[in-house]
């Protein structure tokens, strides 16, 4: 008996041949069509067995519409493009740094064309792709040497590997840290072969610390820059060109990563003072290492500049092999660095330092103009405020100072027991726009930072999309 139940699910072949499914075959190819058929009538086959679905609710037309769905969800992109109204610019888990559009088009140039990613055209010779944009960098940080590999971790994992494998690594305990994404300093240095030799203590480390550490075992002194956290009060740190020096009389390379890192004084716009890779060469680090998404503004790389003849033993190393950039990081990370030989139209042109720059009043205008919009779509329940709010740069960099920005505060007016859930909802709801929109919940409200919102068009022709649910 239950044979004959079976038998009432429509045939594989029959479904091709039926006219619903000719134009998913035409429009998903055969083969697509073929194993979401086949999948589907998987699926569907314990439930005629028992009796639960029955034979007319899984007609040939049903099927050709459930298995339609199924190959437009799969055909759609799942790398999809957000609104990051959070308030944190460079957010690591939304793709960091936004390229300009100059390194848009290097990047489809060398995704469309072959190009000369290691070759040298003056000579004919083999190249090296370093090269292609090593004078820039040199120019850039006053370094005498450089290379880049595929982020930062990679960048701080190979230079201590090429530099201080089988030796120890001298480093203070106020710099022990850890970045998101598991990313630890002993866990790297365990992993490059580096000893670790932990100095002073998490808040004080004195040049008479890594003093008495520096030993015929010593292989490196590392310097960490502590993007992700602030020690304030009775604090010691040895300044840069000291330790230098140390690590200079000793033989020892010092290195230097900086996280974030900047070419430049961002104070000159207004932001909260970072260490430059020039400013920490010229104290005396040997190595500097530095993201290319972070506060540099260009796409994900790691950027390894110093010495000279300590770059060559980098390079040497065969995981710089396994660590190396791509064509398009390094089109893309050319055209940025080409924007900073012009420090005043930056603020224009490289989108992240637009971003972080963009007056408080501009943004609070822009909150006013958007409410009426906004609450009118939320409907009575919710109140919505054109509001000044703190922002934050992201990505480690300055975790403490914040970003004087606005936001859209959407506020719902129920009692207490029930605005966790109205908030989820609304943030739910927009998470399923079309494109999605991100914000923060925070203090009973939920918060759309408008930093970021230059697209505004788009923005506010989806809104009419929105479906919260009470
Ligand atoms: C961010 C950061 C890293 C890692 O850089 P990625 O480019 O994310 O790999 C390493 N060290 C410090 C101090 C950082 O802030």
């Amino acid at each position: 008996m239950s044979s004959s139940v079976a038998l009432r699910l429509p045939s594989i072949d029959g479904l091709l041949r039926h006219p619903a499914c000719a134009p998913l075959a035409a429009r998903y190819g055969r083969d697509s069509l073929l194993t979401g058929l086949r999948q589907l009538l998987d699926e569907l086959r314990p439930s005629v067995l028992s009796g639960q679905v029955s034979a007319i609710e899984i007609g040939a037309e049903v099927l050709a519409g459930r298995v339609g769905e199924r190959l437009a969800q799969q055909q759609r992109s799942q790398v999809r493009r957000v609104f990051n109204l959070t308030g944190t610019v460079l957010h690591t888990n939304l793709g960091r740094a936004l390229l300009p559009e100059e390194a848009v088009e290097a990047m489809q140039m060398a995704a469309r064309y072959p190009l000369n990613l290691e070759f040298d055209l003056a000579t004919g010779k083999r190249g090296d792709r370093d090269d292609l944009i090593e004078d820039l960098i040199r120019e850039l940080t006053g370094a005498e040497a450089v290379t880049v590999v595929n982020n930062n971790a990679a960048a701080v994992l190979l230079t201590l590997n090429s530099l201080g494998a089988r030796k120890e690594g001298i480093i203070s305990r106020g710099e022990l840290i850890e970045i998101g994404g598991a990313f630890r300093i002993p866990d790297i240095m365990a992993r490059a072969g580096v000893r670790l030799h932990e100095v002073g203590t998490t808040n004080r480390t004195h040049a008479r610390d890594y003093q008495a550490a520096i030993g015929p075992r010593s292989g490196l002194i590392m310097r960490v820059h502590a993007s992700n956290y602030s020690i304030e009060g009775f604090t010691a740190r040895v300044p840069t060109a000291e330790l230098a020096e140390l690590a200079h009389t000793h033989g020892l390379p010092l290195l230097e990563d900086l996280g974030s890192g900047s070419l430049l004084d961002l104070t000159r716009w207004g932001l909260p003072a970072e260490p430059t890779v020039r400013q920490a060469l010229l104290d005396g680090a040997d190595i500097v290492t530095f993201s290319g998404d972070k506060l540099l503004g260009g796409p994900q790389a790691g950027l390894i500049v110093g010495r000279k003849e300590l770059i060559a033993k980098i390079k040497k190393n065969p995981l710089k092999r396994a660590l190396r950039v791509d064509k398009l990081t390094l089109a893309a990370l050319e055209a940025v660095l080409g924007l900073y030989r012009d420090p005043d139209r930056l603020a224009e042109r490289l989108p992240s330092l637009r971003l972080l720059t963009r007056p408080q009043a501009e943004i609070h205008a822009q909150a006013v103009r958007l409410q009426p919009l906004l609450a009118d779509v939320l409907g009575e329940v919710w109140q919505v405020s054109a509001v000044k709010a703190l922002g934050m740069i992201g990505s480690g960099s300055q975790p403490v100072a914040r970003l004087p920005s606005a936001a859209l505060c959407c506020r719902p007016q129920v009692s207490k027991r029930w605005r966790g859930r109205y908030l989820l909802n609304l943030e739910a709801a927009l998470r399923g726009l079309p494109i999605p929109v991100l914000g923060r919940i925070d203090d009973d409200a939920l918060w759309l930072d408008l930093r970021q919102l230059d697209d505004e068009p788009v923005w506010l022709a989806q809104l009419a999309h929105l479906q919260v649910d009470a």
